[in-house]
């Protein structure tokens, strides 16, 4: 079996840290910027930064209908921040901003107040289980709606901010900016189960 390579859109945000983390972690990260680049990848991680932005440059580069396609196809889907409004369903507030729409959560942007608005933050992740998780937490989006078959995997101030449906995976927070590669790991397992499967 070849090597499972997970890709980063690396359309805008912060796309070094995650093929830095993934490097930590022993696994092969790859920019995926082109439909050809989304067509070599096995999983693929849209980080944070600025979803206005992300929104737009989809389009630019015709990636809405490709990755829509390999999401709903079963690709292991990660978003970090901005990376899980992009995925979500909808946005609280801005029924006019674009998102991909294949996890059914509402997002709320920037919705931490100040005190979380820059913060680092233990989280008890169970699923991941060893000890607390340390959250990077930069104007963070945190879940409003959790649609069905949707699970709640971490909270903060009783608000979901980690979240999987099936393939896909969100988080609030930016775990790339830490030294902890606890979920990059996990997560790049469920590429060796979706390989195998396939
Ligand atoms: N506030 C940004 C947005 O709403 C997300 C911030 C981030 O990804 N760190 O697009």
């Amino acid at each position: 079996m070849s090597k499972t390579v997970v890709g980063v859109l690396g359309l805008q945000g912060d796309v070094v840290e995650h093929l830095e983390a993934l490097r930590r972690a022993g696994l092969t990260g790859m920019e995926a910027k082109t439909r050809e680049d989304l067509r070599r990848v096995d999983a693929l991680i849209i980080p944070g930064g600025e979803s206005t932005t992300v929104a737009k440059l989809l389009d630019r580069f015709a990636l809405r209908e490709p990755l829509i396609a390999r999401i709903r196809g079963g690709m292991p889907t990660w978003g970090t921040c901005m990376g899980m409004i992009v995925l979500s369903a909808d946005i609280a507030g801005m029924p006019d901003q674009p998102t991909l729409g294949v996890l059914d959560v509402t997002v709320l942007r920037n919705a931490f107040g100040r005190q979380v608005e820059s913060a680092e933050v233990p989280l008890e992740i169970p699923a991941l289980g060893g000890p607390p998780f340390p959250g990077v937490f930069i104007r963070a989006p945190w879940v409003e709606r959790v649609g069905e078959g949707v699970e709640v995997l971490a909270r903060l101030e009783g608000k979901a901010v980690m979240v999987r449906q099936g393939n896909i995976l969100g988080t609030s927070f930016h775990p790339e900016l830490t030294r902890d590669v606890r979920i990059h790991r996990w997560f790049a397992g469920w590429c060796t189960r979706a390989q195998s499967a396939a």
